[in-house]
């Protein structure tokens, strides 16, 4: 561990806003959500699909693959998910609670549980299904374990997490209006 300061959530969830809006993108409203609950669910695809890739699998004493997700990719889920809820919650979604900085490594994992990814497309599919029932609350918390649950896998495969959201965040703010991309209709 270093003794550099923990990353302000908030603080942190402010600038990737800035960046989103800057970069051209829609800010999340309760009306968009569903779609952009989808780009979290794209964020978790990549996540997942990085641990697959040959750079992050080797073979551990046993000989027992191990896999680790992308950091930039578990950052991408985060930067996404905070966004929606700052922007939606800005005095109500809880920093404390997601702060990952007290936490211990409490077992011996040294990569992801299998199967976690699906923990994460069933707390989306819930955030879905409280959306479709106008159940505000039950949105933000669903939002609030994604975060722990990619805190989760930080911690698991032993990623230091700020350092990946910082990175991250400074990639986007360097990248092109819309990543570049040309919207055309038709
Ligand atoms: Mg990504």
């Amino acid at each position: 561990m270093t003794s550099r300061e923990p990353l302000d959530l908030r603080a942190f969830a402010i600038r990737v806003g800035a960046t989103a809006a800057a970069k051209g993108w829609d800010q999340p409203t309760w009306e968009n959500l569903p779609g952009k609950l989808m780009l979290v669910v794209t964020e978790v695809d990549e996540a997942v699909e990085s641990a697959e890739a040959p750079a992050n699998q080797d073979y551990d004493r046993h000989f027992q693959r191990t896999y680790r997700w992308d950091p930039s990719e578990l950052a991408d889920i985060i930067i996404r998910t905070i966004d929606i809820l700052n922007t939606l919650w800005p005095e109500a979604w809880d920093t404390a609670l997601l702060s990952h900085h007290e936490l211990q490594r409490p077992f011996a994992y040294t990569q992801p549980p299998t199967g976690i990814g699906w923990s994460f497309v069933r707390t989306l599919s819930g955030a879905m299904e409280y959306w479709r029932h106008s159940d505000r609350e039950m949105v933000r918390k669903r939002l609030q374990d994604v975060v722990m649950l990619a805190r989760y896998v930080a911690l698991a495969q032993g990623t230091d997490l700020d350092a990946a959201l910082v990175a991250k965040a400074d990639i986007n703010d360097k990248r092109p209006p819309l990543h570049g991309k040309k919207m055309t209709l038709g």
